[in-house]
């Protein structure tokens, strides 16, 4: 598969906080015109059957996914897999760990919200829930949008949920250490999820991609739907320093929720090297 095959290797269903199911996101990836799809959803392998087999009926090559929470340094960073065995034992588990503190925090997130004056805000987000093990801050802020406390969820993600401002409650989440080695353990390729979006300072970012190097990962994403075009060329720029494939996703959550659709960034700069070459063998 080429350079500028039109890969989108990050995306998300019902299985966590997208509102389309994989099928349905396999057909619109295809109908995008995407030459290469991977469901990337948050801690979870359970839409990957799905995936796997609505891509195959339509002739769309797929990559297995995840983008699994980790804590690095007090942010949470997210860690994409692709091409992993998605019944890989040690994945499986640490995955089913990493998503077993989601329900506590969540009665806190709406603990927190009440104080605001902000009521029922959990039963309000367990309404947009599908997977019972995956409430997430998407689905409360789906509930504030409905609720008309906020006009959209970009909204809510300025006034709520985040660092210092209502309904917002800390989470220990998986080790880097961890989600690299499940990745790598489980045949995957690792890859940075959105480096710009940490707002790390210029030593906390150097930190992570140096220890994310020497534990095994081997890609970032380069383009992604929340980078700017000078990130794209920032991101290539570091993919030259450590050494470092490219990835390419949208980060497609939802028709009326993403601001780029499934397929439609733009290419990869010329100079890196995309990671889908790392893993050709594991393309259904
Ligand atoms: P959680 O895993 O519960 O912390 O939820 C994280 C999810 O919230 C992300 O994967 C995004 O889907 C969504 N999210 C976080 N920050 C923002 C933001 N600033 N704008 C839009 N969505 C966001
Ligand atoms: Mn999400
Ligand atoms: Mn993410
Ligand atoms: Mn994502």
């Amino acid at each position: 598969m080429n350079h500028l095959v039109n890969a989108d290797l990050h995306s998300h269903s019902v299985v966590s906080d997208g509102t389309l199911t994989p099928e349905a996101l396999a057909l619109r990836a295809k109908a995008n015109g995407v030459g290469l799809w991977s469901l990337t959803d948050h801690d979870e392998l359970g839409g990957q059957t799905q995936a796997i087999e609505a891509a195959s009926r339509i002739g769309l090559p797929y990559l297995t996914g995840t983008e699994i929470s980790v804590t690095f340094a007090g942010v949470t960073v997210h860690i994409v897999g692709l091409g992993i065995d998605p019944t890989h034992p040690e994945l499986v588990e640490g995955l089913r760990e990493t998503r077993g503190g989601r329900q506590a925090r969540a009665r806190a997130m709406a603990d927190d919200l009440a104080r605001v004056g902000i009521g029922g805000a959990y039963e309000g987000a367990l309404r947009y829930v599908d997977n019972p093990e995956l409430i997430s801050r998407t689905h409360f802020a789906r509930h504030l949008v409905e609720t008309a406390v906020c006009g959209d969820t970009h909204e809510v993600f300025r006034r709520y949920l985040v660092e210092g401002k209502p309904g917002y409650v800390p989470h220990r989440w998986a080790t880097l250490r961890d989600a690299v080695g499940w990745i790598t353990a489980a045949g995957g390729v690792a890859v940075i999820a959105h480096p710009a979006r940490y707002r790390f300072t210029a030593n906390e970012e150097y930190a992570l991609f140096t220890e994310f190097c020497q534990l095994g990962g081997q890609a970032v994403e380069v383009v992604t739907s929340a980078h700017s075009t000078a990130e794209y060329v920032r991101y290539a720029e570091f993919c030259r320093e450590f050494g470092l494939a490219a990835s390419r996703g949208s980060d497609f959550h939802s028709p009326q929720e993403s601001r780029i659709d499934l397929g439609q960034l733009p290419d990869l700069p010329g100079q890196v090297r995309p990671v889908w070459e790392l893993l050709e063998s594991r393309i259904h």
